[in-house]
């Protein structure tokens, strides 16, 4: 059984968080530090810890998640210009958080990802 992370405890509001949108499937809220002027973190409110984990049974939580972040984008105002959508996987992906979660960022230039 994986073990909960600071996400379940955002997801349950038993911590504080600026949480933009929650449904019956997933939660998005800002991230704490913030990389660029619009940093959302979008998660499924069940526990999958890594991309590794993900099974076809998640898929309706994982399809909500891409919807949430075309929405939310648009709510920042960012949509046109454009954002980048990231989820980093384990050691080498630089993960942190051990539930998955979609970072949307944007709101100026991000430069290559790949550098
Ligand atoms: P990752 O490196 O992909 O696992 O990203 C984890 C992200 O979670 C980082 O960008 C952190 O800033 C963010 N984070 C950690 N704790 C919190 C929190 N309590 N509220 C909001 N964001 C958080």
């Amino acid at each position: 059984m994986a073990e909960e992370t600071i996400f379940s405890k955002i997801i349950r509001r038993e911590i504080p968080a600026d949480i933009l949108y929650q449904d019956e499937l997933v939660t998005a809220f800002r991230d704490i530090t913030p990389k660029a002027p619009t940093h959302i973190l979008i998660i499924p409110n069940h526990l999958i810890p890594t991309a590794n984990d993900i099974k076809a049974s998640d898929e309706k939580a994982l399809g909500r998640m891409m919807s949430v972040a075309a929405k939310l984008a648009q709510e920042a105002g960012i949509a046109e210009d454009g954002y980048r959508l990231i989820m980093n996987c384990n050691k080498h992906g630089g993960q942190e958080v051990f539930h998955i979660h979609m970072h949307l960022v944007g709101g100026h230039h991000l430069g290559p990802m790949l550098s």
